[in-house]
């Protein structure tokens, strides 16, 4: 049997083994065992800390070149490696290698994006009131950043949480997901390669109860970026507001998609499939909620019934799989307690929501359409997580508005329509942070602001140049020549 490889913290430029290990095990086939990853305790986390907060006065003054370079360097990496680093993650998270190749390309450009934004951020100057005097604004790093990211999108969320911290001239301790610390191995191990300042990065792997726990409660961090679960994100919010740092904090979702009855029906199915169910449903922004108005109903549910009876189940990187396996047992397991308090609610089964077998043991399960659903059940009113969407019936546009927004959450939202009108006022009064025309509710582009409303969102967004609000601080200097 060969020797499962073993993979150490990254602290203060050095490899550190942690207290304990921890086995990255493959969803498609559970018989496959990644590596064997380093846990970090709170001193350790402790350690990470104090080595970015070292390391923060040399690279808080780097100058936009040195930025550039050390991420536009990973930026090429990751597109030179963009298979192999797309294998691991569809390894480690059950995305087919199609979705894998796709995050780590999408990653890519998301440091390169960033390694242009530490040339591009400037401040501005201003006539100051009284005369003879100058107002400059402009922006600092704000400190010790850290960065807790989820096990859904292993790659994508750690760069969109690195790449700007680091260019606006922040120091960074990591935590990546338990789940999948195989892609966030592989970022600090490109970075220890660059002329980036020795513990500017920081990569502590393990429990949130130990290393995010430290990293939310410790002094030294002035700004903490978090993405997971609305439960873990408002305490994680509320012990930063109480000792006044920073924090932005990207949460859940019950997207509504609306679909009405003048929509493309092959455009609808399309968008309601991608976004319900590709990534094994495993995304903050899924479609979970289709409002179908009465016209177009039976045809819709018809259409993506035929569709789904189409796809293909099976693990991540076997060719021609549609949709990997579900993360892990525990997800399984919620996913399959929804779909039946959906039935037990009134809710019909219209396709799928059964746990599979393959060749490979993994955590297979049909995606699951449940029709005959009202907005009040719970399928309407908690976000599930996995290839589990529920479709409620509404009887025109105003009516699936209401639905839509009728909701704790306030991520994304989309409609399907050739109706300019519609498309206008949805895009106007959507409460969603996203809205989408026509497509899947996914926020794909790399540019542009990403994040959300109410329930789902705290915070500054990510992302685009809109990311710098959270990363930087603004100071004011006024100045008389004398
Ligand atoms: P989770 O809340 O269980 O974990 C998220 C991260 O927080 C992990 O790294 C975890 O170890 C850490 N953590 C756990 N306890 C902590 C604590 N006490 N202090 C600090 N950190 C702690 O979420 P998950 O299951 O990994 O991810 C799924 C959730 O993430 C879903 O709800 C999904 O909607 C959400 N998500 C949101 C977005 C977005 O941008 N809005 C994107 C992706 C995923």
């Amino acid at each position: 049997m060969s020797q499962i490889p073993e993979f150490k913290n990254y602290i203060g430029g050095e490899w550190v083994a942690g207290v304990d290990q921890r086995p990255n095990i493959n969803p498609s086939d559970t018989s496959d065992v990644i590596g064997l990853y380093a846990q970090a305790d709170a001193a350790q986390t402790e350690a990470a800390i104090a080595a970015a907060q070292a390391a923060f006065p040399a690279w808080a003054s780097s100058t936009p070149q040195q930025r550039f370079d050390v991420l536009d360097a990973v930026g090429s990496e990751l597109l030179a490696r963009r298979e192999e680093i797309g294998r691991l993650l569809s390894r480690e998270e059950g995305k087919t290698l199609a979705e894998g190749m796709g995050e780590t390309h999408r990653a890519a450009m998301i440091f390169k994006f960033f390694a242009a934004e530490a040339l591009r951020c400037g401040g501005e100057t201003l006539a100051s009131v009284r005369p003879g005097v100058s107002v400059d604004v402009f922006r600092q790093p704000v400190g010790v950043v850290g960065l807790i990211a989820p096990w859904n999108f292993p790659i994508a969320i750690p760069a969109w949480k690195i790449a700007p911290a680091l260019a606006y001239g922040n120091t960074v301790v990591f935590k990546p997901a338990e789940l999948v610390p195989g892609c966030a191995w592989t970022i600090a191990e490109i970075l220890s390669r660059t002329a980036l300042t020795k513990g500017a990065f920081n990569l502590v792997m393990g429990a949130g109860s130990q290393v995010g726990q430290t990293l939310v409660d410790s002094p030294r961090v002035k700004a903490l970026s978090f993405t997971g679960s609305v439960a873990t994100g408002r305490r994680v919010i509320a012990a930063c507001a109480a000792r006044q740092a920073k924090v932005q904090a990207e949460m859940g979702g019950k997207n509504p998609l609306i679909v009405l009855d003048d929509a493309d029906l092959d455009v609808a199915v399309n968008a309601a499939v991608q976004s319900a169910y590709f990534s094994t449903g495993q995304r903050c922004t899924a479609s979970s909620r289709i409002l179908v108005t009465e016209g177009i109903h039976d045809r819709f549910v018809d259409a993506v019934v035929a569709k789904l009876k189409t796809l293909k189940i099976d693990h991540a990187l076997k060719a021609g799989t549609d949709i990997g396996p579900v993360v892990d047992q525990r997800q399984l397991d919620q996913n399959l307690r929804y779909v039946d308090i959906a039935k037990k609610e009134g809710g019909t089964l219209a396709f799928g929501g059964e746990v599979v077998e393959r060749e490979t043991q993994g955590f297979y399960q049909l995606p699951a359409l449940i029709t005959g659903t009202t907005n009040a059940m719970t399928i309407s009113r908690e976000e599930v997580f996995g290839p589990v969407a529920n479709v409620v019936r509404a009887k025109d546009y105003d009516e699936a508005l209401a639905l839509a927004n009728d909701t704790e959450f306030g991520l994304s939202a989309g409609i399907c329509t050739r109706s300019l009108k519609h498309a206008a006022h949805f895009k106007l009064h959507s409460q969603a942070g996203m809205v989408m025309v026509n497509l899947p509710t996914a926020g794909v582009d790399y540019h542009v602001p990403f994040g959300g409303t109410k329930g789902s969102s705290y915070g500054p967004r990510e992302q685009g140049s809109y990311a710098r609000e959270f990363y930087t601080t603004v100071k004011t200097a006024y100045t008389f020549p004398g």
